[in-house]
């Protein structure tokens, strides 16, 4: 609780359960949902917009409820990750993707991917969480080089000193770092040097307003402009029509995500696309 007090813009500890047995009833049948594998990982490409190339994915959770179909993670993220659930709940995901990586590269071993997990701030504040990841990366004879993980400023916020240096370990390992939902909530324009990232994901609501809005436009623009100038490239989420593609291209933008160009899909559908990728 004392660590709350010197960080007044985000209280990711006040979890207001308040005997909500709702909420404590969901959390209980994710936990059991996790040992039960009703949990999917589906995978969204980015695109390299200099040279139209997939070289990376998004990992994106969805909830293959036994009785409701799939859940969204936007139903239930929020309030895993308020809970000590989200520790289990992203070491499924790890184990997941690493095992489809290996799928992967049966199938296409001559294609370097990458591959990119959202964790939350709880995982970065497991005393333990570097060496997990390092040990699965290990147990599945994944090279760090094929994963990424993505993060929001809000999570990095959260214990900034203790966030960058667990990053400096994953970057050390050889394991980019996306920043999420870049421009969303609090932007730490201050801490952009101090932190280790490799990529900014420039958050989609700006793109979604990019081709109507001179404000939307100005500020994809100037993140562009001060990641480069930082050696930091940008991916655009949200990337829905050829008239946001044509402007972010011409602003230089390094890679693009979103409907556009695929949703995500399920890794079958990604090892069929591979498979037709090698025979090219
Ligand atoms: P995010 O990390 O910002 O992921 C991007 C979201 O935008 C995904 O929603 C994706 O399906 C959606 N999206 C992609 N392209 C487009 C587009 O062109 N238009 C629109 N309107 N949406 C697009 P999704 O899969 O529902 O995930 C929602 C959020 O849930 C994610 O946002 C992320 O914060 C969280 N999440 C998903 N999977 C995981 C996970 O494994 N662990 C954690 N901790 N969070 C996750
Ligand atoms: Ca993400
Ligand atoms: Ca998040
Ligand atoms: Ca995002």
């Amino acid at each position: 609780k004392a660590k709350n007090k010197k960080l007044p813009f985000w209280h990711y500890e006040d979890i207001n359960f308040q005997e909500e047995s709702t909420n404590l009833d969901l959390l209980a049948e994710i936990n059991k949902s996790i040992q039960n594998d009703n949990f999917e990982i589906h995978y969204q490409p980015k695109i390299n917009l200099k040279n139209q190339s997939i070289q990376t994915f998004e990992a994106l959770i969805r909830w293959n409820h036994p009785g409701k179909g799939y859940i969204s993670p936007a139903e239930f993220i929020p309030l895993v990750e308020k809970s000590s659930l989200i520790e289990p709940l992203t070491e499924w995901v790890i184990k997941a993707v690493l095992a489809d990586i290996k799928k992967f590269k049966a199938n296409n071993n001559s294609l370097e991917y990458d591959i990119a997990i959202n964790i939350s701030a709880r995982n970065l504040q497991q005393p333990n969480f570097v060496e997990l990841l390092i040990n699965y990366l290990k147990e599945y004879n994944v090279d760090p080089q094929n994963f990424s993980i993505e993060l929001t400023e809000t999570d990095l916020m959260v214990d900034i000193e203790n966030n960058i240096n667990k990053l400096d370990q994953l970057k050390e390992k050889g394991i980019n770092i996306y920043l999420d939902d870049f421009g969303k909530g609090y932007s730490s324009l201050k801490y952009l040097k101090e932190i280790p990232i490799d990529y900014i994901k420039i958050d989609q609501f700006f793109i979604e307003n990019l081709t109507e809005d001179q404000k939307s436009f100005d500020i994809v623009y100037s993140i562009i402009e001060l990641a480069h100038a930082l050696n930091i490239e940008v991916v655009a989420e949200g990337v829905e029509t050829e008239a946001q593609l044509k402007v972010l291209k011409d602003i230089d933008c390094d890679y693009g995500q979103g409907y556009l160009f695929a949703r995500p899909d399920s890794k079958e559908k990604i090892i069929k696309y591979l498979e037709k990728a090698a025979e090219l």
